[in-house]
């Protein structure tokens, strides 16, 4: 047996805990413990010890001593801070972007702001924003800068966790939309005007949500 297929196993794993945590389907401060989710995703300990491992690195758990961790919970103040962060790591992407893109990349992105359309239409809310979320990356991919990249790993999940969940979907697509023209015309101070007015709207919708949720869960 190779480690090609244990590794695999693990990806999948940290990928389903990583959504399930995002997406609020495991809520703040619950534990993760590895024999139980070993059960509960029919897997061996090891796949598993070694997603929590990774989603710790990735911010969103924090590890406990021994064989469990907890859910990282996150207060209105680490949004709004999270915020300030992604505003100023993606405001220079998007910048870099708006002078290197190249015509398929942009092409990607637009196709991105369809599917992104269809899904709204449709009312479905979670992929919308799932695929809101591979619009921003995908714009952060035309940089082609490999530094960027690398600072934006780091942030990316807790940047999900924070504002993944957009409620106002009409004025976020036709923000998306006013982006990628101005991207289009390689007028990277119009980009980052626009970004800057969408993220922060983002944060602040992001925290007044937070604190909804922190007042109903007590
Ligand atoms: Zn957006």
């Amino acid at each position: 047996m190779g480690l090609g297929p244990g590794e695999l196993e693990s990806e999948r794993v940290t990928r389903v805990l990583r959504d399930d945590i995002v997406l609020g389907r495991r809520l703040p401060n619950s534990r993760l413990v590895e024999r139980d989710l070993a059960a509960e995703l029919s897997v061996s300990r090891l796949p598993v010890r070694e997603a929590i491992r990774r989603l710790n690195v990735e911010g969103i758990v924090l590890s406990r001593p021994r064989t469990w961790a907890v859910v990282r919970d996150f207060t209105a103040h680490d949004v709004r801070e999270l915020g300030v962060v992604r505003i100023a790591i993606e405001n220079a992407a998007f910048a870099v972007a708006a002078e290197n893109w190249e015509p398929d990349g942009l092409a990607g992105v637009a196709a991105l702001l369809e599917e992104e359309e269809t899904a709204a239409e449709s009312g479905d809310v979670v992929q919308t924003n799932l695929t809101s979320g591979r619009f921003h990356r995908a714009v952060i991919e035309l940089s082609v800068n490999q530094m960027i990249t690398e600072v934006m790993s780091v942030f990316e999940t807790r940047f999900r966790r924070a504002f993944g969940r957009n409620a106002d979907l009409g004025a976020h697509i036709g923000a998306h939309r006013a982006i990628i023209e101005a991207l289009a015309e390689r007028d990277a101070a119009r980009v980052c005007e626009l970004n800057r007015a969408h993220l922060q709207a983002a944060c602040d919708e992001a925290v007044m949500l937070w604190d909804e949720g922190a007042t109903t869960a007590g």
